[in-house]
């Protein structure tokens, strides 16, 4: 038995649809979900629901019984997911599950000099409570979500014709997220994978600079790149009502871009896919061509 959490999340969906488009069977899956209304989707599909809460360890101990493969997707909730994770890793021992795949995130960079610490922090306890754990594990290192793209260049880039971000000439390794969920299915289903950590990366690492060439490409609308300081980046955001959360995160990624934190030189996804992940370049011509 197979159970997946975060079912209900645009990640584990993914995982769940190729996990059936391997062949696993809707009665050997099982999917941890908090709210059953927004699982409706997987019910229709034939997985069965098992109600859990990252919050409420007893609610997880009871979810895990029985089950040989728990993917645990990380939680949502920056200010809580700490707690969140510790509760998952000792229900998952309490409860004798076989097997954890966790998705963690992918940084080069040590986390005392880590400009998204705030983030990473959590990933790196939880990677090390599995480790001491006793329990089997496999650690998917995820790169930054290529999806966020066009979040990051501004939703009204077309427009504007300018990319603005605190990021210099700094290179991300981001992979697209369904690409992501499809390794995940892999190691699922496939033997080999125990007490491994995977870094997950693109084989092509791309800049903003590179992002914008290929808006322009894509689109025939000229879109050109710029690269303020942290401070001025701040000041501009707030001047357009940014709130603050969002100032503090962007900020945060593009410093740890220009850091050079986010490329990641790996091939253990194209290994795993058994293809080259999809580029950012073809992402790109898809959304804006
Ligand atoms: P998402 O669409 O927000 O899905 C998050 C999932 O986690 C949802 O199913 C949500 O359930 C579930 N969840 C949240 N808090 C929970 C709790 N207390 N108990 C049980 N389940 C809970 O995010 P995603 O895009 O699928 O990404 C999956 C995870 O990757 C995120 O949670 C985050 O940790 C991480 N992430 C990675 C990147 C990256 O660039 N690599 C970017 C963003 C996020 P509900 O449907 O009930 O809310």
């Amino acid at each position: 038995m197979i159970v997946v959490t975060g079912a209900t999340g645009e990640y584990g969906t993914h995982v769940i649809n190729h996990l059936l488009n391997k062949g696993v069977a809707p009665s050997d899956l099982a999917a941890l979900v908090r709210n059953e209304e927004k699982a409706a989707g997987l019910k229709e599909k034939g997985i069965a629901l098992r109600k859990g809460d990252y919050m409420n360890y007893a609610s997880l101990v009871k979810a895990f019984e029985g089950v040989d493969k728990l993917l645990f997707v990380s939680g949502s909730e920056v200010e809580t997911r700490e707690e969140q994770h510790r509760n998952v890793v000792n229900a998952a021992k309490e409860a004798g599950v076989g097997h954890v795949v966790y998705t963690s995130f992918l940084s080069n960079t040590p986390l005392e000099e880590s400009a998204i610490a705030f983030l990473q922090e959590t990933h790196a306890k939880t990677e090390k409570w599995l480790k001491e754990s006793g329990l089997t594990y496999t650690i998917l290192q995820n790169a930054l979500y290529m999806d966020m793209i066009p979040m990051f260049a501004g939703e009204n880039v077309l427009e504007s014709g300018v990319i603005m971000q605190p990021a210099e000439q700094g290179k991300s390794s981001s992979v697209l997220r369904e690409d992501l969920a499809e390794a995940a299915a892999v190691v699922l289903t496939t033997e080999g994978h125990e007490n491994k950590t995977y870094p997950l990366a693109n084989n092509e690492a791309v800049s903003y600079q590179d992002i914008a060439e290929a808006i322009t490409a894509a689109s025939g609308k000229k879109v050109t790149y710029t690269s303020p300081s942290p401070e001025e980046f701040k000041n501009e955001m707030k001047k357009y009502g940014v709130p603050d959360e969002y100032i503090g995160m962007f900020t945060a990624f593009s410093v740890a871009r220009a850091n050079g934190e986010l490329e990641v030189n790996d091939d253990s996804l194209e290994k795993l896919l058994g293809r080259k992940p999809v580029t950012a370049r073809e992402f790109i011509s898809r959304v804006y061509g």
